[in-house]
């Protein structure tokens, strides 16, 4: 039942230069208004709001301007991608046999950094892009259930994680009285920890193919891999 009302839709993903684009949905009679937070300037919206919905709500940008809920807008762009989708016909093993292991930072778009198609590749994203027990569990299924072969691990400059020790899982500890069972894996040297990660995949006995796997760290400012030596 959403009614879209666009004013300045963007042809593709958000890019920087246009007006800011003004999503507005209808529920339940209410109406919202989206405004792009990735959109700049954020400057001169106008809006006319007449209600609001009550979960998981976009922040008031500084114009005042308002909101609904993120997961409406999501469901909203899905419509339109399901209008104009066709299926392709792919198989579920991935076309280039490789396996990506990132971090789930917003500012990478993998498939754009790395030039990859859909169907090309596996990726398995988390906090920091480690290799941990479920990121093997994912690696082996990957292989050998789906045929990868290579593995890339990706991590990137200004990572959340670098601000964070493993005090993390104390102070929550301290706050609900339970101490997590993972390891919040808080790093200071991005390089040593793509290291790290490598040599975890590399010593994996789960995995079949640990020949091919190589660690870069993504810089967020230019947009550019920097390989790490794995020695
Ligand atoms: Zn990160």
């Amino acid at each position: 039942m959403a009614g879209r009302f666009e004013g300045n839709h963007p042809s593709g993903s958000g890019s920087g230069g246009g007006p800011p684009t003004v999503w507005v949905t209808s529920q339940q009679a209410h109406v919202a208004f989206f405004v792009r937070s990735h959109s700049r300037p954020r400057s001169s919206v106008t809006s006319n709001v007449m209600g609001m919905t009550t979960s998981a709500s976009v922040p008031a940008g500084p114009e005042g301007a308002i909101v609904g809920t993120v997961t409406d807008r999501l469901v909203d762009a899905n419509e339109q991608y399901a209008a104009a989708f066709t299926d392709p016909g792919m198989d579920a093993r991935p076309v280039l046999r490789v396996a990506v292991v990132a971090c789930m930072d917003a500012r990478l778009d993998l498939h754009a950094a790395l030039g990859l198609e859909l169907g090309d590749c596996h990726t398995i994203r988390n906090a920091g892009g480690v290799v941990t027990d479920d990121v093997i569990r994912s690696l082996t299924i990957s292989q050998r259930a789906l045929g990868t072969r290579s593995v890339v691990l990706i991590h990137h400059t200004g990572c959340g994680l670098e601000s964070l020790t493993e005090e993390f899982r104390h102070d929550l500890e301290m706050e609900v009285g339970q101490r997590p069972a993972w390891a919040v894996e808080a790093f200071r040297d991005v390089d040593q920890d793509v290291r790290q990660s490598m040599q975890r995949v590399r010593t994996s006995p789960f995995l079949l193919h640990t020949d091919d796997v190589r660690g870069f760290v993504f810089d967020v400012k230019t947009g550019l891999l920097r390989e790490i030596d794995p020695a």
